[in-house]
């Protein structure tokens, strides 16, 4: 399923959605896509998306709940390669910490952090790194 075009113009996950900007993806069907985060809060943190562009959770029809659930629940299971620790997390709303509007779970492996909901350090994910993790949460064989 094509991604629609947002309201009001350029959305950066309808443009991985449509090779148009890079992406580290990790899984897609036909209505779900799965990437790693650029700035990753930790090792493996990743954003699963609906290809069809919505803002918001309410704004997804309720037929595609169902396989939105489902994209997520496989990347939590490759997840579980790197911990079994992990937060999914929709932030909804600017004063909620949303930037990109269009709808994503974040799943943020765990290692150990003291406080998994402070304030962490983040750099931009290099190449290498990124090849590294995408090698660790492929499909498996
Ligand atoms: P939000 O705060 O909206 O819940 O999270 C948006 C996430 O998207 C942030 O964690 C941010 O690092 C990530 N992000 C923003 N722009 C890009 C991009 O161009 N590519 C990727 N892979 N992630 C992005
Ligand atoms: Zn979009």
């Amino acid at each position: 399923m094509a991604a629609s075009v947002p309201e009001g113009g350029v959305c950066i996950f309808c443009d991985i959605v449509a090779r148009r900007a890079p992406g580290h993806i990790l899984y897609e069907d036909d209505t779900s896509l799965a990437f790693l985060d650029i700035f990753p809060f930790t090792r493996g943190h990743l954003l699963v998306i609906p290809k069809r562009h919505v803002d918001r959770i309410t704004d997804l029809p309720e037929t595609e709940y169902a396989p939105f659930l489902h994209a997520l629940a496989v990347l939590c299971r490759r997840v579980d390669r790197l911990s079994t620790h992990y937060n999914v997390a929709l932030n909804q709303g600017a004063l909620a910490g949303q930037i990109v509007f269009h709808l994503h779970f974040h799943v943020i492996p765990r290692y150990g952090n003291a406080n998994p909901f402070g304030v962490s350090p983040r750099e931009r994910l290099s190449d290498e790194a990124a090849r590294s993790i995408v090698a660790d949460l492929a499909e498996a064989p």
